[in-house]
């Protein structure tokens, strides 16, 4: 789902006061004395590893935000990095790829990289952890109460946990949930030797699934295809009608199989058509509004077709209560309102609410292939009902008229573009 995306990356973009926490770098320079008396060693290393490193595939992507990566800003042992203008991480412009994570993080037990963040002795140990890690789990303690977060009852789960020196200030701030994933089992062990009880875990890179509780997998209702009965419940039979579709059928048997051969958590969410604020200019309801708020007529292709249309936060709220719901595992939901409307219909309920003058047209052109139409979605949400208390709470006039508002708010997003299907 591309409006997933749209919405991580819409967050980034609507974050205008980012609070960053940085190291307080006094103590940083006490312990990183060896950068000085170890130079030439550690220099070899850093090579090493950018050699290794550049020999990955290219990175297209942001690793955080997934924004596209923009052109280098400078160049070190010849490996380029570029700062993401979205979310302010630096990225490396290669993949991390599962080879060059294992030739850094787990080789020979992962006893090498360990070395870079090992203490004498617990003295020592405690003192990185109060002058380097305690100022950041207070950061967060607190960043997290002024937004109203009752910290306690939180859970912490420190991806990456290394010698454990974050699990371990995490826990002297009097947070209880604690717990540390990390790929070295000698960081693991020494970690937990350090911590004196098993809050870090080791996981290899392989394993990875093992430390996820629950996998939405999303698909959409566009694999059913035109309705064959309706409403459409989640026993209907699944028919490719596009590429997309068939693309969409694979991705969930593919989950299907990952559940039964290796007990993969994952739950399968069915959304019919999603719309609301921030939604894409090429979706359907966007197209119509940005045409009725900027002409007197609204050119589309079929009129026909029905669509079970789902506010955006709806949605979301169907995804929380999936993921927060064991029971959910290896099973599928279809979430929609129970209701279908004509294009030709919305396109009227639209202008109604813009621009009452407004003429709706038919374009061959914007039409799909006969075959490929998929005439009527029309979504049974009994399942999602009973056994999540799921239920579209936005109705379709309300949703609307907050998507206007949101356009007329946003025109320079909506720029007048040709529809795609
Ligand atoms: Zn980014």
């Amino acid at each position: 789902l591309g409006y997933l995306s749209e919405l991580i990356q819409a967050y980034f973009s609507n974050v205008n006061d980012m609070v960053k926490y940085g190291k307080p770098c006094s103590p940083l320079i006490h312990l990183k004395k060896s950068f000085l008396t170890d130079n030439e060693k550690l220099l070899h290393k850093a090579k090493k590893i950018a050699e290794i490193y550049s020999k990955q595939p290219k990175r297209k992507k942001c690793k955080n935000c997934r924004s596209k990566i923009e052109k280098p800003m400078f160049k070190k042992f010849n490996v380029e990095y570029s700062i993401c203008s979205l979310c302010g991480h630096l990225n490396g412009l290669y993949e991390d790829t599962d080879d060059f994570c294992k030739s850094i993080y787990t080789e020979n037990h992962g006893k090498e990289y360990a070395n870079n963040y090992h203490s004498s002795d617990k003295k020592e140990y405690k003192r990185r952890v109060d002058d380097i890690y305690m100022p950041k789990a207070i950061f967060l303690k607190n960043t997290l109460e002024e937004q109203n977060e009752v910290t306690e009852e939180l859970t912490y789960t420190d991806i990456g946990a290394g010698s454990g020196y974050f699990v371990s200030a995490l826990i002297a701030s009097g947070l209880r949930k604690v717990s540390g994933y990390e790929a070295s089992e000698y960081q693991v062990n020494y970690a937990n030797q350090m911590l004196g009880k098993k809050y870090v875990h080791c996981n290899s890179l392989d394993g990875i699934e093992t430390i996820i509780e629950n996998i939405i997998h999303t698909s959409t209702s566009e694999v059913y295809g035109s309705a064959q009965y309706v409403p459409i419940d989640e026993k209907h039979p699944l028919q490719a009608q596009s590429p997309y579709a068939a693309s969409k059928i694979s991705a969930d048997k593919i989950a299907e199989s990952f559940y039964l051969s290796y007990d993969m958590p994952v739950s399968t969410i069915r959304p019919f058509n999603i719309y609301g604020p921030r939604q894409s200019a090429r979706a359907v309801i966007p197209t119509i509004i940005t045409q009725a708020l900027t002409q007197d007529v609204v050119n589309l292709g079929s009129l026909y077709p029905t669509r079970d249309y789902t506010y955006v936060t709806d949605t979301v709220e169907a995804f929380i209560k999936i993921a927060e719901n064991e029971k959910t595992v290896g099973k599928t939901y279809n979430i929609g309102t129970n209701k279908e409307i004509s294009i030709g219909d919305l396109a009227k309920k639209i202008c109604a609410l813009i621009n009452p003058d407004c003429k709706i047209i038919q374009e061959r052109k914007r039409m799909r292939p006969e075959n490929s139409e998929v005439d009527r979605l029309l979504a049974d949400n009994t399942k999602a009902k009973e056994e999540i208390g799921w239920l579209p709470t936005i109705m379709l006039e309300k949703g609307l008229q907050n998507t206007i508002h949101y356009i007329k708010s946003n025109t320079q997003k909506y720029h007048k573009k040709e529809y795609v299907i």
